[in-house]
């Protein structure tokens, strides 16, 4: 008789943007004539920039042609994009990382999902809260936490680092000794940024600990701060202890298109085993390679052309992120985020809970954002709007919210 992997029945409920989506689902039917405006789920809504497009289109071509055909991809991904990440995302900003630490994947939610499997199941794992909840729950469904405790929210086993207003959102070393740390900045969801020196501190306290740092900077391209790092690999030491994932997702809009990379160091080993050669066994054994063209068009991203065209679409994201934050403060919001990050994290009015914000927003603006509750305890009380959204519908949805 077959048996199930019992870690999976500890996850409550679904998906925090599949119950979000029948929420509105539900109340469109209901309201077939109002307009809902979505700033909710962190995708995208700007069309792929033309040095993209034109990338895929040779691609494409190429592969139509016996002479050029291209079909299975080096596992680890082609020389030509790795490079490219490896000059311009790491050389030029200082860091030392070469092509051969980058392993090209579909994206950072599957490596930031896959990552923990190179690692024993009594690792201990430390998380924020509140969370992008992909860290939590695939360590839940790998054994390494107990039951779900649903009066605290919170998984036992698991180190929860609160993240909150009293610290302006920025974890704190724990009291107890984690072995994984996951950090993600430009944060998600608070859009909380760290600073290089408080970084460094993260770096040097898992170099003393013997822990390793996951480090998702999904959202290193909406960083308008001089001080605050891009990279974990701008600190020192961070070779021996950091390992870093990156998205093409959110700085060139390749949510529909897949790709994303995960650096590991050489140097980043316990005793003689490298989590480099794990991750490259690992990477090699479960996976086929991102498609010729989105790494053609991957490519496309770092070309000069690419590089100022995306630079402009991230401007477009960070003038809304400017509207929300603007128009919800002089509304009397309590509002965070924005400034290196296409969310803003505001506190919801008059203690409302996060769902119930949701409902008053959807019922009487006809916007929808995510309750903060839906990435950890501590986001209780918040609420997240995306940047993503287009101009005109950002200003829309915050005239509506600041006319309630
Ligand atoms: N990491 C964080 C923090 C995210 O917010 C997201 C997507 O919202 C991802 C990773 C997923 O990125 P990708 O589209 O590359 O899978």
């Amino acid at each position: 008789m077959f048996k199930i992997n019992e870690n999976y029945l500890k996850l409550p409920g679904s998906y925090l943007f599949s119950d979000i989506g029948r929420k509105v689902n539900a109340y469109a039917a209901e309201n077939p004539d109002k307009k809902i405006i979505r700033l909710g789920i962190g995708d995208v809504t700007q069309p792929l920039a033309p040095a993209i497009i034109n990338a895929l289109h040779d691609a494409v071509e190429e592969m139509g042609n016996a002479a050029y055909f291209h079909g299975y991809a080096p596992d680890l991904g082609y020389e030509f994009l790795r490079n490219a990440i490896a000059d311009i995302d790491y050389k030029n900003r200082g860091c030392d990382i070469s092509a051969d630490e980058i392993f090209i994947s579909d994206g950072a939610k599957s490596d930031s999902g896959n990552i923990q499997e190179i690692f024993s199941s009594d690792n201990k794992i430390a998380v924020c809260d509140p969370v992008y909840p992909v860290y939590v729950d695939t360590n839940v469904m790998a054994g390494r936490t107990g039951a779900y405790d649903t009066a605290s929210e919170t998984f036992q086993g698991m180190i929860y680092m609160p993240c909150t207003a009293d610290n302006n959102f920025a974890p704190e070393i724990p009291r107890e000794t984690p072995d994984i740390i996951y950090l993600c900045f430009p944060n998600n969801p608070t859009g909380a940024a760290i600073t290089k020196r408080n970084l460094q501190d993260w770096v040097d306290y898992a170099n003393q600990a013997g822990a390793v740092i996951i480090y998702d900077a999904a959202y290193e391209a909406y960083i308008s701060e001089t001080d605050i790092p891009h990279s974990i690999y701008e600190c020192e030491g961070s070779r021996t202890c950091a390992i870093e994932l990156r998205s093409f997702s959110k700085n060139a809009g390749f949510t529909g298109l897949r790709l994303g990379f995960t650096v590991v160091p050489r140097e980043l080993k316990t005793g003689d085993v490298s989590l480099h050669s794990l991750w490259a066994r690992r990477h090699g054994t479960k996976y086929n390679g991102a498609p010729y063209i989105v790494q053609r068009a991957g490519e496309a991203v770092y070309s000069d052309k690419g590089r100022q065209q995306l630079k402009g679409q991230v401007a477009y994201y960070m003038n809304n992120a400017s509207y929300i934050y603007e128009g919800l403060k002089s509304a009397g919001y309590t509002v965070s985020g924005g400034v290196n990050a296409p969310y803003i994290w505001l506190k919801t009015p008059k203690g409302m809970t996060s769902w119930d914000f949701f409902d008053h927003l959807l019922h009487t603006a006809n916007v929808v954002g995510t309750p903060g509750s839906g990435f950890g305890p501590n986001g209780e009380g918040y609420f997240r709007l995306t940047a993503f959204g287009s101009y005109e519908n950002t200003v829309e949805a915050v005239d509506r919210i600041k006319a309630l």
